[in-house]
């Protein structure tokens, strides 16, 4: 027997997350998540999401399934290319194998735009036609709303905010090129830098040093964004440099596209209201004096994305 439920699947960086809602309803039934084991491959991630959501229906068929996937995914074709946090997912059906497994039917897309429609529909963007979701974590990601519509691109590719390019000369990215926005803004590379500015410079950075106990190896991104609240100037200075580089891929895309809304979620952006105040100002300052919008924090916090799958999967039973 189907039941008037959907079931959303998050595949998210280091944990995966199930959740049930009625149709129509936006307020969880129930939720669970868990930490992705270490040493994980494709068999064994599909596994634990399979295990997550039957104790959630509990014998019971969904309307339809919703799937937010960290990676890239061909949305028409229901095909995930790679994830970028665990092996074995190259070129995996997932809409079919999922369809197959909860008899209902599918509907994936990547994690930036699971979370970009969650956040227009039932977060920070929900009074404006345009928006662009930005998530500032791990990786640099982003997704479109224009005119109400998620706009995936020919290669369901469009959004790629992190490997645009602010400096042609600059450090080199894990996409190969260089100068990209990621480069500047993701926690990883801001972690990297910071420990290697710690190491070449003994005098500097006395408040990173004491939150990190003297181990610069225990050094994350919310540290970095901690020693700068608590006035770090090496700190501060580095993430005065996301920032910047933030500000001038908001404001290139401002006057691309002239959206209604900015959106920024993910963990970096808790960095405090100087981050904040340095990405709106260099985004003025890049964008032209015509051009309007405004940028505003994610409100959904880290449910952006299972938020999107319940939405994907909603309009497959339009
Ligand atoms: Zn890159």
């Amino acid at each position: 027997l189907t039941e008037d439920i959907i079931l959303a699947l998050d595949f998210g960086g280091t944990k995966r997350a199930a959740g049930i809602t009625r149709v129509g309803s936006y307020g969880w039934e129930s939720i669970r998540s868990l930490a992705v084991p270490p040493g994980a491959d494709a068999s064994t991630d599909l596994r634990l999401m399979y295990t997550l959501a039957g104790e959630l229906l509990d014998g019971r068929t969904p309307a339809a399934v919703g799937v937010s996937f960290g990676g890239p995914v061909d949305f028409e074709a229901g095909l995930v290319r790679l994830s970028h946090h665990v092996p074995g997912w190259e070129s995996t059906q997932l809409r079919q194998i999922l369809s197959e497994n909860f008899n209902a039917p599918a509907a994936v897309d990547n994690d930036a735009n699971s979370a970009t429609l969650g956040e227009y529909r039932l977060g920070a963007g929900r009074d404006c036609r345009s928006m662009i979701y930005i998530t500032v974590s791990t990786g640099v990601g982003a997704g479109w709303v224009l005119d109400g519509r998620v706009w995936r691109g020919r290669d369901s590719m469009a959004g790629e905010i992190g490997h645009t390019s602010l400096d042609p000369n600059g450090p080199i990215c894990l996409c190969g090129k260089r100068g990209c926005l990621e480069r500047y803004a993701s926690g990883p590379y801001i972690v990297e830098d910071v420990r290697r500015e710690l190491s070449d410079e003994p005098d500097q950075g006395q408040v990173l040093r004491s939150l990190a106990e003297g181990d610069i190896n225990s050094l994350n991104a919310r540290i970095v964004a901690e020693a700068a609240a608590a006035g770090d100037s090496l700190a501060s200075a580095r993430l005065r440099q996301a920032a910047w580089a933030l500000g001038t891929a908001i404001g290139n895309c401002a006057n691309l596209m002239n959206p209604d809304r900015f959106v920024l979620g993910g963990g970096v952006t808790g960095a405090g209201d100087a981050f904040w105040a340095e990405i709106r100002k260099q985004a003025r300052r890049t964008s032209l004096p015509q051009v309007n919008f405004e940028i505003r924090p994610a409100s959904l916090g880290g449910q952006s994305p299972l938020w999107g799958a319940v939405l994907l999967a909603e309009e497959l039973l339009r």
